[in-house]
């Protein structure tokens, strides 16, 4: 063994020590190689750091956290498991010796969020940083609240071979941050002429002949190749020991699902030339000596969002040019190397430069609830180092209060319709105000529930923790493990398959009218008893390929369920009983068909789709959809298509959920009679499970609709006119003028409530039209006050020469009667409410055009009228001119 004390990470070994004693957090930062992972826990230890507690070190992968922790006791020269061991799920080596322990993200979280002490440990190393696993960004969230209070003397150091160094230099303040520059060798990097088709070579045949090429080329040393997952792994295994070319050299696989022994032998030094074929676990986090030349497919398995099934999958992607970057490193750690990349250029122009943080790219259900089981509620207020979108956490909220693993705490999470009805129609009775309805915009702050702490248990999407809680009680946890498998990976049907297709599928897996994945599950048996065999698969029209990954994902989730101790023998299953937890975990896609003719669908959360054409479940009307995919139709329409569905009972939604049933009275305009009628509806949450017309509507809700029209401008009362606006204005200057009336001007909010009580009675849209709006208004004053006001402000004027004239009442200033000159003739003196309210007058021309406006007529005739007589009176002499 080289002596690890050579290796650069040395350089700054003296400034990261110096960091975690001053501020307790450090940023590490230097390239792959350098040490990090192998050599800071060890430097904790030799300074001392680690007398009271462990170094616990964060990964994201199993197979890292394994050799990792084999290597440092290893240069400790202990055994792996004593002072220094490791922990992923489902396997562990640490006893109450340990002082430097490898964990997978996931495993820190759960320690964290059940003790906010963390107790024994010391130091936590975040490593990999830049990969940006939801759980890392997490854990690290968790670990600084800690530090801030519980634990002061918590040393958190971040490392990362890329850093966004400003982002975490930020997040963590105040920080050290120590970076070293490595050692790195110069990668001359080739790409492919043309593009390859996958059609006419498979990528790994493509990988064995870069192979060829590189070796034929290079006169020593070893070979790297990237590719997604174990499956193509194997492919490319086989295709490099078919190459005659590439007969000397040893060949290995390196994944997660191997045994440890065979990726330690992948790594060991050989005499003799050797190409590793791996997973993008030696992007990064694994350092394999000797290697000056990388083949790189460009592809991994990346955990994603899957908005069709609601939850996370692992698809194969392209990586982004700064993971090509990375891998290509690999070829420069200990001399000039090179790199093939089995893309052209042009494609590598078009690739994204960096992968989204998982933050911002996974359903975030699973952590929302790890974040709820520490007690932290209000997720949004959680000091993210990147927010996710403001929409995912509702999702995940909604999606959670739906599963039944959270709820709110002190009010009823989802008011019944009823109750909210029964509030509006009080609402409006008593105070004839529109009632304030609950703001359904409001962030919501739920808690976790027992059934949420129970899921919990289970590392897999919330959805199927919830069906295997329900697993557990009916004895069916081998169907659900299935069905969990199957709906990992894509297309597990061929698509656009012939009528033969259709023929065999009926002949060998026989009709189906309970679920859709019961189909797929016989398919996945029969394509399984074939062995995957092309031919045999192609006649049912299932993706082989598909099929053979779903085997080692149902091991990995019997495996899950075994551990938490459910019972995961094989037996015979009631169907219906499997179709219970498939309603548990996807309850908040439950669908209801509109009709027999067609297969259109409405779902709960008000959405609508297409019961998919090849859907076995066409006689069903109530069920549960797992599959919800947006299909671009014709001019830019989107058809939601829903997919693997499972007939539900209504009687097990009433025995599930008792409290989500209501009926409702729902009263609306009927467009085409124009009146107000009503609907007995009886519904399921939010989803109308069926309806009855003719119902007598309530009085009080048919004028809050007609009155809604009204309001809108959408209908007239005829007989609403300017009169009746005028008298409005008039009540608003008598308030104003007479406080002592006591009387209170219509505001706006008046006026809806006037108008919604004059609607009461009315039937229909013609019953509004015809009203008279005079008796409600005039109610709206008393008797006295409406004597009053005729009295003080009246609609017209007696004049002293004996004519009446029409007082017009501005919203301000001074009320206004217009006359002509001649109307005029023998008045000196107007007033209103013996002169407590100021008059105008406007007098006209002949020609009615305003001559002047006054509000002291004495002294119009005196000072202006002699001076505009004359020409007034040459101008229309067949006028009377005193
Ligand atoms: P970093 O975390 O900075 O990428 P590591 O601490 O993982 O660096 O590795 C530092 C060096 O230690 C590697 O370059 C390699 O030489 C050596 N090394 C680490 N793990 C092993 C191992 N399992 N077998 C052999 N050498 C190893
Ligand atoms: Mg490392």
């Amino acid at each position: 063994m080289p002596n690890p004390r050579e290796l650069p990470i040395y350089e700054i070994e003296a400034a990261l020590l110096n960091g975690a004693r001053s501020t307790g957090r450090v940023v590490v930062q230097a390239p792959t190689g350098s040490g990090k992972s192998t050599q800071v826990p060890q430097m904790l230890l030799r300074a001392g750091m680690l007398e009271r507690g462990q170094c616990v070190v964060l990964q994201p992968r199993r197979i890292a956290a394994r050799m990792l922790a084999k290597r440092v006791a290893q240069e400790q020269g202990v055994r792996l498991g004593d002072e220094v061991g490791y922990q992923v799920r489902l396997d562990s080596r640490v006893s109450n010796k340990t002082r430097i322990r490898f964990v997978t993200e996931g495993i820190l979280l759960r320690q964290m969020t059940f003790d906010s002490h963390l107790r024994g440990v010391s130091a936590l190393v975040f490593d990999e940083f830049h990969e940006r696993h939801l759980d890392g960004d997490i854990g690290l969230a968790r670990a600084l609240q800690i530090q801030g209070t519980t634990r002061p003397d918590l040393i958190i150091i971040v490392m990362s071979a890329t850093l966004d160094a400003g982002l975490l230099k930020n997040y963590l303040a105040p920080c050290s941050v120590v970076a070293s520059e490595g050692r790195m060798f110069p990668v001359t990097t080739e790409y492919e002429k043309h593009p390859i088709d996958p059609d006419r070579e498979d990528v790994w045949d493509a990988a064995a002949r870069a192979c060829a090429r590189v070796v034929a080329r290079q006169p020593s040393g070893d070979v790297l190749v990237f590719m997604p997952g174990a499956y193509e792994i194997s492919r490319t295994v086989s295709a490099i020991q078919f190459q005659r070319e590439l007969r000397d050299c040893l060949v290995f696989a390196l994944h997660g699902e191997m045994g440890p022994d065979e990726q330690d032998r992948a790594v060991d030094r050989y005499e003799q030339r050797k190409i590793i074929v791996a997973t993008n676990v030696a992007e990064t986090s694994l350092t394999i000596d000797g290697v000056t030349a990388v083949v790189d497919c460009g592809l991994a398995r990346q955990a994603r969002f899957d908005p069709h099934r609601g939850i996370n999958t692992l698809l194969v992607e392209k990586i982004s040019a700064a993971s090509a970057d990375q891998r290509a490193g690999r070829a420069g750690r200990t001399a000039p190397g090179v790199c093939l990349r089995l893309w052209t250029e042009r494609e590598h122009i078009q690739r994204a430069l960096q992968e989204l943080p998982e933050v911002k790219r996974l359903d975030l259900a699973e952590v929302v609830l790890t974040l709820k089981a520490a007690g932290i509620d209000d997720v949004a207020g959680f000091p993210w180092i990147e927010p996710p979108d403001p929409k995912a956490l509702a999702r995940a909220e909604e999606l959670l209060a739906d599963l039944g693993a959270v709820a709110a705490g002190a009010v009823s999470p989802r008011p019944s319709a009823v109750a909210t009805k029964a509030v509006r129609a009080a609402a409006i009775d008593e105070t004839g105000r529109r009632p304030v309805l609950p703001d359904a915009g409001a962030p919501r702050c739920t808690s976790i529930t027992d059934i949420g702490r129970r899921m919990l248990k289970f590392p897999v999407h919330p959805r199927y923790a919830r069906m295997f809680l329900a697993a557990e009680e009916h004895g069916c946890v081998r169907s659900i493990a299935l069905m969990a498998a199957l709906t990992q990976g894509r297309t597990f049907w061929l698509r656009n398959v012939g009528r033969d297709v259709d023929t065999a599928r009926e002949e060998l897996l026989g009709a189906e009218h309970e679920s859709d994945f019961f189909l797929l599950m016989r398919a996945y048996r029969y394509a399984e008893r074939a062995n995957f065999s092309m031919d045999a698969c192609r006649r049912l029209g299932i993706h082989a390929q598909s099929a053979r990954q779903v085997g080692p994902l149902f091991a990995q989730f019997l495996e899950i369920a075994q551990d938490e101790g459910l019972d995961v023998a094989e037996r015979r299953v009631d169907g219906a009983l499997v179709r219970k937890c498939v309603l548990l975990g996807f309850i908040d896609h439950l669908a209801r068909r509109l009709d027999a003719a067609t297969l259109r669908c409405e779902l709960v959360h008000k959405r609508r789709g297409m019961l998919a054409r090849e859907s076995a479940m066409h006689e069903a009307r109530l069920m549960v959809t797992a599959e919800i995919s947006e299909i671009g139709g014709r001019a830019g329409e989107v058809n939601t298509v829903l997919g693997l569905a499972t007939a539900v009972e209504e009687a097990w939604l009433k025995e599930l959920f008792p409290a989500d049933f209501a009926e409702t009275v729902v009263t609306g305009l009927d467009p085409n009679t124009k009146r107000v009628t009503a609907r007995r509806e009886r519904r399921f949450r939010d989803l109308v499970l069926d309806s009855k017309d003719g119902a007598e509507p309530p009085a009080t809700e048919a004028a809050e609709i007609l009155s809604r029209e009204v309001l809108a401008g959408a209908l007239k009362i005829e007989a609403w006119d300017d009169v009746v606006e005028q008298w409005i204005v008039r009540v608003a200057r008598f308030a104003e003028w007479f406080p002592e009336m006591e009387a209170h001007p219509i505001r706006e909010e008046d006026r809806a409530t006037l108008v919604e009580q004059m609607c009461y009675g009315c039937h229909g849209v013609k019953d509004v039209r015809n009203l008279d709006p005079w008796p409600i208004l005039k109610d709206w004053l008393t008797p006295k006050q409406l004597a009053a006001m005729d009295t003080l402000l009246p609609e017209r004027i007696d004049m002293a020469n004996g004519r009446r004239s029409k007082i017009t009442y501005p919203k301000e200033g001074a009320p206004v009667i217009s006359a002509r000159i001649q109307e005029l003739f023998g008045v000196d003196k107007l007033s209103l409410a013996r002169g407590r309210v100021p008059l105008k007058i406007e007098v006209l021309a002949p020609n009615q055009r305003p001559l002047q406006v006054t509000d002291d007529l004495a002294r119009f005739w005196r000072e202006t009228y002699p001076e505009i007589k004359p020409a007034l009176s040459r101008r229309y002499p067949r006028h009377e001119w005193r």
